[in-house]
């Protein structure tokens, strides 16, 4: 058994590693940034090392110091939970050099999907289907308009180093294809130091729907069954459930098809530890390889709520070397869950970032209503890092009884001195197409757009 781990990350993410490490009798080490000194990871962790400055390239993201400090804490594993340095094969080699375990896949895992155009590759050999687009990065405005002319508009143009719904653009025609290549270059370097970009034909009305992944390092592979993440603004997921009311309601025999090629993808990446293997599907039932997020995911927690598995306790129980204990027939899933990211934003302001001090902090409970945070009152969100102030996750008996405590929950939820976004999760709760489990990824722009209507409507 690990005796101790470092957790290389902050915020909520943090809190919910440290949380599953006590349960397991194993000692955690925080690091933080010189701002996050009176944060809750540091105050949870049994011991806390400050590796730096605020900016993220002076402190969460600087490998020698991580490393360092998992040398002068003695540690036994390093867990990267999400963002930052968590899908770095570098890092993950380093680690292994220096004879710390990497609580994440194998960096021939990471390599093999290493980034977007490499993964879409590997797909194909694992005979999965893919949106049409170009074979590998394209390199010119010319190549562009060749693939944009044999795929069709509209199309997609995409960061191959993406994440967070940032670096991609749509473009319906040659005029705006040529204008978002190049800014949607500029942004991938901005944003993740490499200006690759690859063409993607877009799908309408798009369904996000992934399915949670865990491999051990003996060749095992399961999935545990899918998240449907298609309330989403700016492709950056604000709502999520389980099951899929797509799948329940019209596609049931997608469940075991989308399954099914995710552990294909899996196994063909020979992939170990958790991960997400991501999927559009169109409004046919049609369903399409997107890319796999090699790491715990934000909105891994409905996972454990429908299928009662700790996956942080899975992560930490494969990168020991145990092997799977449960078998693709031994998961059982029962009941609904549903996710809501809180973030310090202001939904009337168009979402723009409200960092600052919380005032006032009261987070809802009672049965089937779970908070992962690490905010309380006092606390800063700061303007270094994501706006997220926490996860609201309910479970219920069916989808019914989840929405229902969903909107109890939200309307129990205090926060003052910043602005939230729980007003405008309220509002999707209530809106009768997302009660009927009716939406695509257009949802939130649909209903944006009714909600200026309404407003100019109630001026005039
Ligand atoms: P999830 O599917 O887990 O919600 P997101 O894409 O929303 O994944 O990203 C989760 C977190 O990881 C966010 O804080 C996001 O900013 C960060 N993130 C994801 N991909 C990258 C990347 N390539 N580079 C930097 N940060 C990333
Ligand atoms: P990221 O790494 O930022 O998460 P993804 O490739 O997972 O990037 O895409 C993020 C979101 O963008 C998806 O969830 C989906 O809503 C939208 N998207 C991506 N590719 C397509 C596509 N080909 N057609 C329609 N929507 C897409
Ligand atoms: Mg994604």
């Amino acid at each position: 058994m690990f005796e101790k781990i470092l957790v290389a990350n902050r915020g909520e993410i943090a809190v919910r590693i440290i949380r599953t490490c006590k349960e397991l009798n194993i000692r955690t080490v925080a690091v933080y940034s010189e701002p996050d000194a009176n944060s809750m990871h540091v105050q949870l962790a049994d011991e806390a090392i400050c590796i730096g400055k605020a900016a993220s390239s002076e402190s969460y993201l600087r490998i020698d110091r991580i490393i360092s400090a998992a040398e002068i804490a003695d540690v036994d594993a390093i867990h990267p939970g999400y963002g930052f340095l968590s899908e770095n094969a570098h890092f993950a080699d380093v680690c292994e050099s220096c004879n710390i375990r990497f609580i994440g896949p194998s960096s021939r895992a990471m390599t093999a999907l290493e980034d977007k155009a490499v993964s879409r590759a590997l797909a194909k050999k694992a005979g999965v289907p893919l949106p049409p687009g170009s074979e590998g990065t394209v390199d010119n405005e010319q190549e562009a308009l060749t693939v944009a002319k044999r795929i069709g508009y509209p199309i997609m143009i995409k960061a191959v180093a993406g994440g967070g719904g940032r670096g991609m653009r749509v473009a319906h025609n040659d005029i705006s294809l040529v204008k978002g290549y190049h800014t949607a270059r500029n942004e991938a370097e901005k944003a993740f130091g490499n200006s690759g970009v690859y063409i993607e034909k877009y799908i309408e009305n798009p369904h996000h729907i992934e399915f949670q992944i865990l491999g051990d390092n003996k060749g095992n592979i399961i999935h545990l069954g899918e998240r449907d993440c298609s309330i989403q603004r700016r492709n950056q997921k604000l709502v999520e459930e389980t099951p899929s009311p797509l799948i329940d309601n019209k596609f049931k025999d997608l469940r075991k098809k989308m399954g099914k090629a995710a552990v294909r993808i899996a196994e063909v990446a020979h992939y170990t530890n958790a991960g997400t293997v991501e999927f559009i599907v169109d409004d046919n039932g049609n369903f399409y390889f997107l890319e796999v997020n090699k790491r715990i995911q934000v909105e891994h927690p409905i996972t454990e709520e429908v299928t009662g598995i700790d996956l942080v306790k899975q992560q930490i129980m494969i990168a020991m070397g145990e092997p799977l204990k449960i078998s693709q027939s031994d998961v059982q899933f029962k009941g609904h869950a549903i996710e809501c990211r809180i973030n310090a934003e202001d939904p009337f302001d168009d979402f723009r970032p409200s960092p600052g001090r919380i005032e006032m902090y009261y987070s809802p409970g009672g049965r089937g209503v779970r908070v992962d945070s690490h905010a309380y009152a006092g606390y800063t969100i700061s303007p270094h890092y994501d706006s997220m102030i926490g996860k609201l996750i309910t479970y219920g008996k069916d989808r019914r009884e989840a929405m229902d405590k969903m909107s109890r929950a939200l309307s129990e939820y205090m926060i003052t001195g910043i602005k939230t976004t729980i007003s405008f999760e309220h509002a999707v709760l209530q809106d009768p197409n997302f009660r009927r489990g009716v939406y695509s990824t257009n949802f939130v722009e649909q209903l944006l757009t009714g909600a200026r209507r309404e407003l100019i409507e109630e001026k005039a």
